[in-house]
């Protein structure tokens, strides 16, 4: 990567569609040191034309559920400093959505990508933000993942995965606050993406400049809460 060595630097998990690309192109404008990831840099054609417009920008492949991968990738980057650390990528499947049509299996891969994946990309990179100096996590959460929020029902693998990955980032508030880290959930609103649908009510720039204004102001006091992209705080 080139640019400046005094730009601090952000990983962002699932860049090549929806809100990780809106990342990806928000922190490369600002001209951040941005190593972004998915699972496959050969096709994601938009996240790669971003990396050809600024020389600080890397894409590496990353399927999240793979643990060694997650692993391998951690190790290659030991002695980078990761100020940032955006936990996007998700997975909504709705043949786990409705009681009385659950299927296992893709109850089980919303949970692995939503929340398994997370947690060992958080445990992977957590020696990277802690080296840096703004030392944030950011987990995708959502509102739907509100234990206390729910009065819809349905919803079952997705609002359980989002359920999980909150407790992911509460926990690793907690267990990391000695190492200076700040960890939040962030709900980015509902947004117009492939999950979110042509219904949604905010563009991927609207969400994405409320929640880098929102971490932009993050302080250690925040550390283990959960805001919206527009800054408000949102019950577990
Ligand atoms: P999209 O469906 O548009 O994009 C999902 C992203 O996650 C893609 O880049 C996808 O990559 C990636 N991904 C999925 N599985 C994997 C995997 N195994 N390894 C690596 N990457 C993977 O979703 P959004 O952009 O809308 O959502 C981003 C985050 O925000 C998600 O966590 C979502 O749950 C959350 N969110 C979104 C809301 C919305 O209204 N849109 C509302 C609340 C939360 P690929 O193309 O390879 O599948």
């Amino acid at each position: 990567m080139g640019g400046s060595t005094n730009m601090p630097t952000v990983l962002i998990t699932g860049v090549n569609r929806g809100i990780g690309l809106a990342f990806l192109s928000h922190y490369a404008a600002a001209g951040w040191q941005v190593i972004g990831t998915c699972r496959d840099p050969d096709s994601a054609e938009a996240a790669a034309a971003v990396a050809g417009e600024h020389a600080a920008v890397a894409l590496r492949a990353l399927d999240v559920t793979d643990s060694a991968a997650v692993a391998a990738l951690a190790a290659e980057l030991q002695g980078t400093a990761i100020d940032l650390l955006i936990l996007n990528a998700g997975l909504m499947e709705k043949a786990s959505m409705t009681l009385g049509a659950l299927d296992a299996d893709s109850f089980r891969r919303v949970l692995d990508v939503n929340v398994v994946a997370p947690a060992m990309c958080l445990q992977a990179f957590k020696e990277h933000v802690a080296a840096s100096e703004r030392r944030v996590i950011v987990g995708l959460g959502s509102v739907l993942g509100s234990i206390g929020g729910n009065d819809g029902g349905g919803g079952y693998s997705y609002r359980s995965s989002k359920a999980g990955l909150h407790a992911v980032l509460r926990s690793a508030s907690i267990d990391l606050r000695d190492s200076g880290v700040t960890a939040v959930i962030l709900h980015p609103g509902w947004v117009q993406t492939d999950m979110g649908g042509e219904g949604a009510t905010l563009s991927v720039q609207e969400s994405v400049a409320g929640m880098t204004r929102v971490i932009e102001g993050l302080t250690p006091a925040d550390s283990g809460r959960f805001f919206t992209y527009a800054g408000e705080e949102v019950p577990w």
